[in-house]
């Protein structure tokens, strides 16, 4: 076996561990004119839109750079400059929105709830009646810092009630989560090549309503971060704006073959999910806790508390697993610590499995005791 197959198995939501086949995609060089290339980026962008089977309403824009990128873009392009956002947060990627907002200078308010307690429906119902200066309503679908997940539809369904446009950081839950663009009502929803698809980080995309980007010409702060020209450019020339990040594109490319392969997002839903409840049931055996209730987790990321044994110290922990194969998460809540365990990438149930037995080694030689 070579190197590049021995990696160690990534359990990180983004980046994750990928196959030998999408790595491999990455050793041609793309030149970023050549007509081979373009019809790479317009396959992939088709085939995303279609898991969403958001050809009819929306497009799919690519951009370069981190998830973040992205978002920001989504944000800075869509909302208007006297517009106002409300954000729903729960852990640190909601919080992250709202710094977007304040930096771009778009007003807006937030609405927090506890790390473990979903927003709902009713609390858009009641905050949208409240404030009717509220153009956007900005949500983290599963929140990536905790694994909570938050009611997409129900609430997407209160937004478009009350005439406002629903914007979805679906980063970590696109591709194995459904959304149905037919039935979920958004001007935007935002996911990234390193994540449930299985692919190497480095571009982001939104699918964005098309009269929404149709209406936003020139009201993008920026250039480079500006999503209706990015989305004109492409169309008129089949070319990305600035340099794209080929490699990441065909990784990408390959992924979604892989993808379709398996059985597209049903089977990517399943594999997932049993990861995630082999890992808890697992976990359960050793007397580790999850930190969310079953109802609320999504098989994406799990958070556990850490154990209370006082030789218990999670870099110590973190360099004993990783030297068996594994690489973990530390744990990002304020009041209580945890480490974080990710179910998603290239790794199935037997995986979770092994990788439960390193973390029982590892707490072993430490000799922690006290769950
Ligand atoms: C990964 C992720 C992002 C993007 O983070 P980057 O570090 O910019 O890639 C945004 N939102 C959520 C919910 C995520 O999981």
């Amino acid at each position: 076996m070579s190197t590049a197959e021995r990696a160690p198995v990534l359990l990180t939501p983004g980046p994750l561990t990928t196959s030998y086949r999408t790595r491999r995609a990455m050793l041609v060089d793309w030149g970023s004119w050549d007509s081979d290339f373009n019809a790479l980026t317009a396959s992939v962008c088709s085939r995303l839109l279609g898991i969403i089977h958001g050809q009819a309403s929306h497009a799919c824009v690519p951009l370069q750079g981190s998830g973040t990128f992205a978002v920001e873009a989504a944000v800075g392009t869509l909302v208007p400059r006297d517009g106002k956002v409300l954000v729903l947060i729960n852990g640190a990627y909601g919080k992250r929105l709202a710094k977007i907002c304040q930096v771009l200078g778009r007003d807006f308010s937030t609405f927090e709830t506890a790390e473990d307690v979903p927003t709902t429906a009713a609390d858009v119902e009641r905050l949208l009646a409240a404030d009717p200066r509220v153009s956007h309503v900005a949500l983290i679908h599963c929140e990536t810092s905790t694994g909570i997940l938050n009611p997409l539809e129900e609430i997407a369904k209160v937004v478009e009630a009350h005439g406002k446009r629903l914007i979805i950081d679906a980063m970590s839950s696109f591709g194995a989560l459904e959304i149905d663009a037919r039935r979920v009502p958004f001007d935007a929803l935002i996911a990234a090549s390193g994540k449930c698809l299985e692919g190497v980080p480095g571009m982001g995309f939104v699918f964005a309503r098309s009269s929404a980007l149709a209406a936003s010409a020139g009201n993008c702060h920026s250039l480079a971060m500006d999503l209706q020209d990015q989305h004109a450019y492409l169309a008129k020339t089949g070319q990305w704006r600035f340099t794209p990040p080929t490699h990441v594109l065909a990784a990408l490319h390959e992924a979604l073959t892989q993808y379709e392969e398996e059985g597209g997002l049903a089977a990517r839903h399943q594999r997932y999910a049993e990861n995630c409840q082999t890992l808890l049931a697992e976990m359960a055996a050793l007397g580790l806790r999850s930190f969310l209730p079953a109802p609320i987790q999504a098989p994406i990321i799990v958070t556990f508390h850490a154990p209370r044994d006082a030789r218990y110290r999670f870099e110590d922990f973190y360099r004993r697993v990783r030297d068996k194969g594994y690489i973990l998460y530390p744990g990002k809540l304020t009041q209580v610590e945890t480490f974080r365990v990710g179910c998603i990438g290239q790794v199935d149930a037997q995986g979770m499995r092994e990788a439960v037995a390193a973390i029982a080694e590892s707490l072993r030689e430490m000799e922690v005791f006290e769950i």
